[in-house]
């Protein structure tokens, strides 16, 4: 079968790889001449990414032991291990698995809509058409794959600002910042090295004005700026056509963790379920299920975290203090809340002050659920 994949971001590179391995001959068309630039990422990860692909050291830039949480008036020290990359690397090196299982790459080839049986890319300004079985969106939050096969849905989307900054910095501790002065998300610092550190916010409004707050707290030289569009998991968006001949993955289906923002684990596991139902001829939006129900609870943990009160952030910080609670969040990844959730309430008790919070939430109507 022949599979187009717009887009080589980590999702689309990472379905091209698995599809390739199957045999299917795999074409990735990509806007840009060179893959992962410019980044627009943190590149914070936990180690569930390489239960998705071998570790690579080389794309390491420095692994993080713990996280000191920041409330209005306390704080906690959180002990984890996850990883901050290099994310252009982390783009080019699941590109090269891609190619090494026989994926084509078109650099620098911009898709424009379909044809009869074809995707229509635009290459050094001039209009270019590969005949195609599947096509696959893996081209990020604003989705011109869902836009021309007539899947687009509105999606939350946060506004991510962050800059590189020189200073002083623990190497393997990042931080993040709770409290009202940081509306409806979180401020984080996060080393790449002793010596630098991404340091952002991400919120639905009044970004820049956030972010000069968190900044002005590390008044060191800025080396680097990111910004970009952060398509959060609010609703159920379609993630298919009628024909099944059309997907999408990662940014590009709104499959973004509500509570951190972050969407490069939750998007590479869309796309081995997706590569895993072209294989077996299943339905790839019942196959999200699971997926979709961490999502869920990302979000559920997010509309609780938007009713906090300052008072509430400080209660939190007190409850992560507890050793017992600190273990069960260590020994888990947190991209995947329902398999930690209960055993931490378990261990915590408190966290159910929260409860009326979440009791409130889930009294809220259903999602409009209209994916195909
Ligand atoms: C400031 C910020 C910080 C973040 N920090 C983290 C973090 O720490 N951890 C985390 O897990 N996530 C983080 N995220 C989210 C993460 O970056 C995305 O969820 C992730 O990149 C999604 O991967 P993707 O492959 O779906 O899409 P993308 O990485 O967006 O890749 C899409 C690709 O498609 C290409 N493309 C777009 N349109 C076309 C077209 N018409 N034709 C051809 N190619 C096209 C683009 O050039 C791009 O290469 C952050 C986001 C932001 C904005």
């Amino acid at each position: 079968m022949r599979i187009s994949i717009i887009g080589a971001g980590p999702a689309g590179s990472y379905a091209a790889s698995l599809l390739a391995k199957q045999g299917h001959e795999v074409h990735v068309f990509e806007d840009h001449d060179e893959i992962g630039v410019p980044v627009q990422c943190t590149g914070i990860v936990t180690g569930a990414l390489w239960d998705l692909i071998p570790k690579e050291p080389s794309i390491i830039r420095t692994e993080l032991t713990s996280v000191k949480v920041h409330g209005p008036s306390q704080h906690a020290e959180v002990r984890l291990h996850e990883y901050v990359l290099d994310r252009a690397g982390l783009d080019k090196h699941i590109a090269k698995l891609a190619r090494q299982a026989g994926a084509k790459f078109h650099l620098g080839h911009r898709f424009i809509g379909f044809g009869k049986n074809t995707v229509k890319v635009r290459h050094n300004g001039k209009e270019r058409e590969f005949p195609t079985d599947i096509t696959i969106g893996a081209d990020g939050p604003n989705s011109e794959v869902a836009k021309a096969a007539g899947i687009w849905a509105q999606r939350q989307v946060w506004g991510g600002v962050q800059a590189t900054i020189r200073g002083d910095y623990d190497p393997h501790r990042f931080e993040v910042f709770f409290n009202r002065d940081f509306d409806r998300f979180f401020a984080w610092v996060v080393p790449e090295s002793a010596t630098i550190a991404r340091i952002g916010i991400a919120s639905q409004k009044k970004a820049r004005e956030m972010f000069e707050r968190i900044t002005q707290r590390y008044p060191g030289k800025f080396v680097g700026w990111q910004s970009g569009p952060i398509p959060i998991y609010e609703k159920r968006i379609p993630v298919q056509n009628k024909e099944r001949t059309v997907f999408l993955v990662g940014d590009a289906a709104g499959l973004v963790k509500a509570t951190t923002g972050g969407g490069i684990i939750t998007g590479m596991v869309s796309s081995r379920i997706l590569a895993d139902c072209i294989v077996k001829k299943k339905d790839y939006a019942k196959a999200l299920k699971p997926l979709r129900k961490d999502l869920a609870l990302h979000r559920l943990i997010r509309r609780m975290l938007n009713t906090f009160t300052d008072r509430d952030y400080d209660r939190m910080i007190r409850c992560l203090a507890n050793p017992r609670l600190q273990a069960v969040l260590y020994n888990h990844h947190r991209d995947f809340p329902s398999k930690f959730l209960l055993k931490a309430i378990l261990v915590e008790p408190r966290l159910l002050i929260f409860g009326q919070n979440f009791i409130k939430q889930l009294r809220l109507p259903a999602d409009g659920v209209s994916y195909a």
